[in-house]
Parts: structure tokens; C-alpha cells; sequence
């Protein structure tokens, strides 16, 4: 017998027939003989629906309130799923984050779990209930309610995992794991067995949407083994865990980013200082910065090219417009690019990769703006409209 964590996402008990399809899953597994905590997320697009009700009152709305108003997506979804399983016929109590012990610190809308205190949910597994916890939501010290941001319920389950020490968190979700590449764009991707917790982290940043990257920060932090499932498809997903079998794979994985901006700021002077002065100020906006150039100094004058999410561009541009035109700088954005990446532990110990990168690239006819690499990435950044043949190409070359 065995304690198991299981996650539905919305898309997985968005109507009737998959809750009833969700709970044989989960009454299948308490049959079998373990304790079963299920933490759900909000059905289908409830959340979107629910922000967009807000906006059409008021766009400026508290994030107390919007809180209070996102937290009932995943309450309907509790109890729908318990009533499920009490149809089939097994003992199951549904739990809100605060009945589930999840305390938050006091940032609405973006909360980080502080402490999960599972007496009650423990007495309930006791009594051999299965116990259903809704996602994406703890309680803070004033005791409002509060969410952990969109995507939140991932990081609920991996939470509640470490929590209770469980001996396993399977993620179920639309896919049937986690691919070499996007399976609906690269025919031959390959599913794979198992990823390190580093690979999936950097997968989950770069843009493959199959876990929110905090529940893979929190499962490396605990230690807690992560399956990703189908939950429509029966059949064994892939396992996130501290090691891997490496299966003789170079890399894991390609992705590309479509949702980035590159800004230049080209003739700004050569003096010490300023790298410091540019990335200062965005760091202050909390604008996060990627890939960066910066040219070899001529004529007293240098030029760094960096790249931001696009939906910072704007920003990110007037500022520096603001603090470098008067030295007779040129600010630009340029959001027609994309960025596509290559992942894996294995390249650490093998030369060569990023030129195989670049060769398959350059047969592809694809032209490459800027690079940057990482102990377990390759970057490159190229024309948007290529993105999706870069990925192929690259595909091609490390699997064939
Ligand atoms: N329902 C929330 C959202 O849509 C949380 C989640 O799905 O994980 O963001
Ligand atoms: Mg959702």
C-alpha cells in the first residue's frame, strides 16, 4: 500500500463525463489499495471565464477580491468530483486549501505556500477517505483567501506530496508525458521515460507547457518523484526525478519561445558602468532579461542587444530611451523573433553539440541572431517565421 498525490487539470474533469472518467481513475487506485489525496484545478476555462467577469465590472479590481472570486473555480470542481465518487460508491470528503492546511504568505494572486498543516486531512486518510483538495489556493495570516498564481494547482499537488511524504505525484494532464519536442508541430517526437528535475526545470522555462516551473522547483527542493500521465490514455508517462537514465540521449529535448522581444541599444558609450546602469534599471521593473550581446567597443561606443518577454518590450524600451538617448543612443525592439533551445544533462560531457545545433540550422537556411548556452542549454535566436522548421531541422538531427 502506498500514499499517492494524483493532479487533474481542468481540461481533465472539464465536463460531466470526464469527472465521472476522473473518478474511476482515482476509485481504481484506492481499490487497488492506497491512500489517495487528489488535488483538482478549476473545469476548463472557469478561471479565464471568471477573470473575464471581473473585467467587465472592474478592471481594477482588488487582488483580494479577485482572489475571492478565482478560488471558487476549483470549490465547484471539489465537490462535483467527490459526488462522483460517491456514485461509485467510495468514502471521499472534498477539502478547500484552508480546510487542507495551506497556509500563504500575503501576496494575492501570486502567494507562495509557507506551511501546509495536514491534521485534518490526515485524519481523513485515516478513516480511509479519499480526500479531494482544491488547488491553486491556501489561506493567508489575515485569513483571506489567496492563489499561487495562474497554473498554481501543479505546485498544490507537489506541495502536498512533500507534505505528506508521499510515495508518488502523478501530474495528469492532456499528454501523455513529456516529449523530445511538441508532438503536435515534430511527428517523430519521442516520449520519454524519465527526465532529471534540471532538465524539466529548464523544459518548463523554455516554453514546453507540461508542468508550471514552480511545482518542479518545489519537487527538486523535497525530492518528490513527479509522473506526468494521460488522463485519458492509459499507459506509463514520464517520470521527473533527481536521476535519470540517461537511454545514450545527448539532449532531452527542443523547444522554441514565440513570446519574446529583442531590444537594442545601439552607440551608447563605452564607459564602465553602463551594462550595469541598463540591466540595473530593468531589474528594477522586475523585468527579466535573457539572452545579451553586447558588441566589441569602436569609436568610444558599444551596443547590447538583449532579449525579454514580449509583453515587457514597451516598457522595457521607454526606459532605456529614457536613460540613454541623452548620450545619443538608439533604443529598438524587434518582437519578429523566436527562440529555440535545445536541453539535456548530456551534453556536459560531450563536445560538439551546439555545432550540430548550428549545422542543422544552416542546412535549414536559417539564419541565427544571437546565441546563448547554459551548462544544459544551447539557445539560438532566429526569425519568428522559422521557429517552427528550425525546431524540425534540429529535431532531426539529434533523433533522427
Ligand atoms: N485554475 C487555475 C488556473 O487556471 C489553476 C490551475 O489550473 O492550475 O490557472
Ligand atoms: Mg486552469
Amino acid at each position: 500500500m502506498a500514499l499517492i498525490v494524483q493532479k487533474f487539470g481542468g481540461s481533465s474533469v472539464a465536463n460531466a463525463t470526464r469527472v465521472m472518467h476522473v473518478a474511476q481513475t482515482i476509485t481504481d487506485t484506492y481499490k487497488a489499495g492506497n491512500d489517495v489525496v487528489v488535488v483538482v484545478s478549476a473545469q476548463g476555462d472557469t478561471t479565464d471565464d471568471l477573470i473575464e467577469k471581473a473585467n467587465e465590472i472592474n478592471p481594477k479590481g482588488s487582488k483580494r477580491e479577485m482572489d475571492m472570486l478565482l478560488t471558487a473555480g476549483e470549490q465547484i470542481s471539489i465537490a462535483l468530483l467527490a459526488m462522483a465518487i460517491e456514485k461509485i460508491g467510495c468514502p471521499v470528503v472534498s477539502l478547500l486549501g484552508w480546510q487542507a492546511g495551506f497556509h500563504t504568505d500575503r501576496a494575492y494572486g501570486a502567494a507562495r505556500i509557507e506551511s501546509i498543516k495536514p491534521e485534518r486531512l490526515q485524519s481523513e486518510l485515516d478513516k480511509r477517505k479519499i480526500v479531494i483538495v482544491a488547488g491553486f489556493q491556501g489561506i493567508n495570516k489575515a485569513d483571506d483567501l489567496t492563489t499561487l498564481g495562474r497554473g498554481g494547482s501543479d505546485t498544490s499537488a507537489v506541495a502536498l506530496a512533500a507534505a505528506l511524504h508521499a510515495d508518488l505525484c502523478q501530474i495528469y494532464t492532456d499528454v501523455t508525458g513529456v516529449y523530445t519536442a511538441d508532438p503536435r508541430k515534430v511527428s517523430n517526437a519521442k516520449k520519454l521515460t524519465d527526465i532529471t528535475y534540471d532538465e524539466m526545470l529548464e523544459l518548463a522555462t523554455l516554453g514546453a507547457q507540461v508542468l508550471n516551473n514552480r511545482s518542479v522547483e518545489m519537487a527538486k527542493k523535497y525530492n518528490v518523484e513527479i509522473e506526468v500521465l494521460s488522463s485519458m490514455v492509459k499507459e506509463p508517462g514520464t517520470i521527473v526525478r533527481e536521476v535519470a537514465k540517461m537511454e545514450k540521449m545527448l539532449i532531452r529535448g527542443v523547444t522554441k519561445d514565440t513570446d519574446i522581444a529583442r531590444i537594442s541599444v545601439v552607440g551608447m558609450k563605452d564607459v564602465p558602468g553602463n551594462a550595469f546602469k541598463l540591466f540595473s534599471s530593468l531589474a528594477a521593473k522586475n523585468i527579466n532579461i535573457d539572452v545579451i550581446l553586447q558588441s566589441v567597443g569602436r569609436d568610444g561606443t558599444k551596443d547590447i542587444s538583449f532579449t525579454c518577454a514580449r509583453a515587457n518590450a514597451e516598457q522595457a524600451q521607454e526606459l532605456l530611451e529614457d536613460l540613454f538617448s541623452d548620450e545619443g543612443a538608439v533604443v529598438s525592439s524587434d518582437t519578429t523573433v523566436a527562440k529555440v533551445s535545445i536541453v539535456g544533462a548530456g551534453m556536459q560531457s560531450h563536445s560538439g553539440t551546439a555545432s550540430k545545433m548550428f549545422g542543422a540550422l544552416y542546412e535549414a537556411g536559417i539564419n541565427i541572431g544571437m546565441i546563448s548556452t547554459s551548462e544544459i542549454t544551447v539557445s539560438v535566436l532566429i526569425p519568428k517565421e522559422d521557429a517552427d522548421k528550425a525546431v524540425a531541422a534540429v529535431h532531426r538531427a539529434f533523433f533522427g
